[in-house]
């Protein structure tokens, strides 16, 4: 049996950063990846995602061509080319992932499925290895939800998503999430005709309602169809067509399309790890149960990333390695808790979001002041006539400190982590105030927008 210090499963966005720190320490390291090096974020999520919103912006902008000065003709989006790209810039990452792997002194690269044996043991390719500490970066997958059907129709989800070259006629996308949102506007774009399928009263449910209504009307205006408090409950072939069948108070029961696809959740991959053979717990979702410091309820076996619940973004996961690097080699005892939650919503304009939503806010109880500032007044979106969507923040009335924010607008992915690091510094939002900003920016504002604080309502 080949003994590790460390043996670590998975190569999404925690795992081969910790191999390199390990084997960089000195220490021996197996790492083992069943399927495409660097994992959902570089295969089939973040990275091939937002090539393709690159690729449908260019359209975009293109059709727009009168707005901007210039004769535009007829743009027609070539999706062999469009997939061409977006494998370049994606297999560009999968292979710097697996050189970078392969290139570690110290490090064994595996490829194969591995299972747990024992607490301290891993099986890959019926060979036994051991190790003193095991990390668990097994990431997730979209979910398939059970409903009448789903055995007879050709689904689509992220991962198949990757495959087309052909535009879909009309495209159905069950769920109004982040990533239903994103292939719903990219889609629009290309050319296809969509319709979103959201059970639920707003798109992306979790954001503050004024947020949602205006993605809501940003999609809407370039032509998605949106059927909202519509829950999907059979998938149905109809000649050569799919009909998603709808329980809904309001409109037709059914949505008639050519290719459907399911973002309705993740389900981690941890059902086929051999977690009970470690006694690693785990909750009714699968998900791996962890404390603060990313450690599970047997010793020496920690889960990072996607699957242990604690984020679902590719800095979250970073993020994790960062904590147990800290933590085991660095003598820095850094925790999950003390995070703030940001990430962004990859529509155009995009949403960057920062700490507590209003929601959050209202439900805490504490005395907040809160303002918000429309982008239409904002010089450089109007310069780029990019000027939908709105900027609010949210501050502690007594602390002065930055509770929240939502940029939704051209740049906000990027503005709102001038206020992230506002908040992980913990000062008050003045300072913004006094430091001079670059004209002409989206960022420039951020001081006007503060000076609208009002007591929150
Ligand atoms: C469409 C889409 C778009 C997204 N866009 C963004 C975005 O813009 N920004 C953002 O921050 N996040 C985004 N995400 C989320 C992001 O991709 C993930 O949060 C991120 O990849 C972190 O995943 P991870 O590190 O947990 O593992 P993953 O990246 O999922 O990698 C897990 C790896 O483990 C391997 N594996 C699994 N089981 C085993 C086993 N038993 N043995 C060996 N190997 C195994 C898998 O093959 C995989 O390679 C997106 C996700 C999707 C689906």
């Amino acid at each position: 049996m080949k003994h590790y210090d460390a043996i670590i499963i998975g190569t999404g966005q925690a795992g081969p950063s910790l191999a390199a720190r390990f084997a960089d320490a000195g220490m021996t390291v197996a790492i083992v990846e069943r399927h495409k090096f660097g994992g959902t974020c570089v295969n089939t999520g973040c990275i091939p995602t937002k090539t393709l919103v690159a690729s449908a912006y260019a359209a975009h902008v293109a059709r727009r061509g009168e707005e901007y000065g210039f004769a535009n003709g007829d743009v027609r989006v070539d999706m062999k080319r469009v997939k061409a790209r977006k494998d370049a810039v994606s297999g560009r990452s999968n292979r710097g992932v697996e050189e970078w792997l392969r290139g570690l002194k110290n490090c064994t690269v595996l490829q194969g499925h591995a299972r747990f044996q024992s607490s301290r043991t891993v099986v890959v390719n019926n060979e036994v290895l051991e190790a003193d500490k095991i990390f668990i970066n097994v990431g997730g997958r979209a979910s398939v939800p059970a409903v009448p059907g789903i055995d007879e129709v050709p689904f689509l989800t992220n991962s198949s998503m990757m495959d087309i070259d052909f535009l879909p006629e009309h495209l159905i996308i069950v769920g109004g999430g982040y990533v239903g949102l994103e292939f719903a506007q990219i889609y629009r774009r290309f050319g296809s005709e969509v319709t979103i399928v959201e059970m639920g009263p707003h798109l992306i449910g979790r954001e503050d309602e004024d947020v949602s209504e205006c993605v809501r009307e940003i999609l809407e205006n370039e032509g998605v169809r949106i059927r909202l408090n519509a829950k999907c409950i059979s998938l149905a072939k109809r000649d050569s067509r799919i009909a998603v069948g709808i329980q809904c108070d309001e409109g037709p029961p059914e949505v008639l399309g050519t290719h459907v696809l399911l973002a309705v959740g993740r389900t981690p991959n941890t059902q086929d790890l051999g977690l009970d053979r470690a006694g690693v717990a785990t909750d009714r979702r699968g998900y791996i149960i962890v404390d603060d410091q990313l450690q599970t309820n047997v010793p020496a076996i920690w889960p990072l990333g996607d699957c242990n619940r604690r984020g679902a973004f590719t800095h979250t996961s970073y993020n994790d390695y960062e904590i147990v690097a800290a933590n085991l080699l660095d003598g820095d005892h850094r925790r999950v808790s003390d995070r703030i939650q940001t990430y962004a919503l990859y529509t155009d304009p995009p949403l960057g979001r920062c700490g507590m939503t209003d929601a959050e806010v209202r439900k805490s109880g504490r005395a907040a002041l809160a303002t918000k500032y429309p982008m239409i007044r904002v010089s450089r979106a109007f310069e780029k006539a990019e000027t939908q969507g709105f900027m609010k923040i949210c501050v502690d009335a007594e602390t002065k400190q930055i509770l929240g924010a939502a940029i939704l607008g051209t740049g906000g992915d990027e503005v709102v982590q001038i206020l992230l690091d506002v908040m992980y510094a913990k000062a008050p939002y003045t300072v913004i105030q006094r430091a001079m900003h670059i004209h002409p920016t989206v960022a420039e504002y951020l001081p006007t927008v503060l000076s609208k604080l009002q007591p929150f309502a």
